[in-house]
């Protein structure tokens, strides 16, 4: 079965628009800063900026150049930062070689953090405290799971890819001593070896790797569930996942496509974070 993240998230998004329909408060705000001219991460922005505005988010798009020093990218965020307007900021990455990213997140106001990916935040996702934000991605594969009622607990979840922002957050995330988390998780790099043995032992696999079609049906248990997050754009601009879907989908129980699973999610939970973002600021909402 191929599972509908378009569907899911367009559902979650309906629901995110009527909360933000019933705010007292004002509208939500989610501030994006956009460093120089990376095609991939215009077309990001823009797919964020329109879910935002089709949930009621407000938006601002705070495009930079990417000789912009880090000092006044640094200012920037500062100024965001003490914007009581502003609930949520997001510094769209990659971001040019000068710029030292781990900085420019740490910079960020973690209560205005809605990618989750400040020290802070991922500190809180292993510590299993809910007072921060997850990053969008993880949390957008659980949600998935959930929604489409597929158990987590107890299962053999494999991920191939160990990202700050995606396999490491969702490995804490999927082994939370919580409901429908309590996963038996094992992460694979790139210095694995035996990776075939690795992933044949998956109920869930999941591939964050950025190497097109790289999961062959030979890796995959038949029955089993195979999420992809990869985004990989082929010479002739096709857009393909980490999984190699076509085979693929003739053995597993269940799987995303690319496009059309994993990312709609990831800008859904964006767009929840920066509603709960508002509200933890609103608390009279
Ligand atoms: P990174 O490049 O940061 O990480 C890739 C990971 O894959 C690394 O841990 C790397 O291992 C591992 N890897 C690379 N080659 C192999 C190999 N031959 N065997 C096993 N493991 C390997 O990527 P990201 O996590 O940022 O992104 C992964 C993919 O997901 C990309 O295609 C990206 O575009 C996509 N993405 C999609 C999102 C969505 O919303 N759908 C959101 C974020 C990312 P090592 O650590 O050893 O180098």
């Amino acid at each position: 079965m191929i599972i509908n993240g378009r569907q899911v998230a367009s559902t979650i998004l309906s629901e995110i628009a009527q909360q933000v329909a019933l705010l007292k408060s004002g509208r939500p705000k989610l501030a994006f800063l956009l460093v120089g001219e990376h095609p991939a991460s215009q077309t990001y922005v823009r797919s964020k900026k329109k879910a935002c505005a089709a949930t009621g988010i407000e938006s601002t798009l705070i495009a930079l150049s990417s000789d912009i020093s880090q000092e006044a990218l640094l200012s920037q965020i500062a100024l965001l930062n003490i914007d009581s307007k502003i609930d949520g900021i997001l510094v769209q990455l990659p971001l040019p070689p000068h710029i030292d990213a781990r900085a420019v997140m740490r910079a960020v106001d973690p209560a205005k953090d809605v990618d989750g990916f400040h020290p802070l935040n991922l500190g809180k996702l292993l510590l299993g405290e809910d007072d921060g934000f997850c990053p969008c991605t993880p949390q957008g594969i659980k949600t998935l799971l959930e929604k489409q009622n597929l158990p987590v607990n107890g299962k053999k979840v494999v991920i191939v890819g160990r990202s700050n922002i995606v396999g490491k957050p969702l490995a804490a995330l999927l082994m939370q001593k919580k409901p429908h988390c309590n996963a038996t998780v094992t992460i694979a790099h790139s210095h694995s070896e035996h990776l075939t043995d690795i992933t044949l032992s998956a109920d869930i696999l999941i591939a964050a790797i950025g190497k097109p079609l790289f999961i062959k049906k030979e890796m995959v248990r038949p029955g089993a569930i195979v999420i992809d997050v990869g985004i990989n754009r082929l010479n002739d601009q096709t857009i393909v996942g980490d999984v190699d879907f076509t085979p693929v989908s003739a053995i597993a129980s269940h799987i995303t496509p690319v496009p059309g699973g994993v990312g709609p999610m990831t800008i859904a939970m964006l767009l929840q974070n920066t509603y709960l973002s508002h509200i933890r600021r609103h608390p009279w909402h």
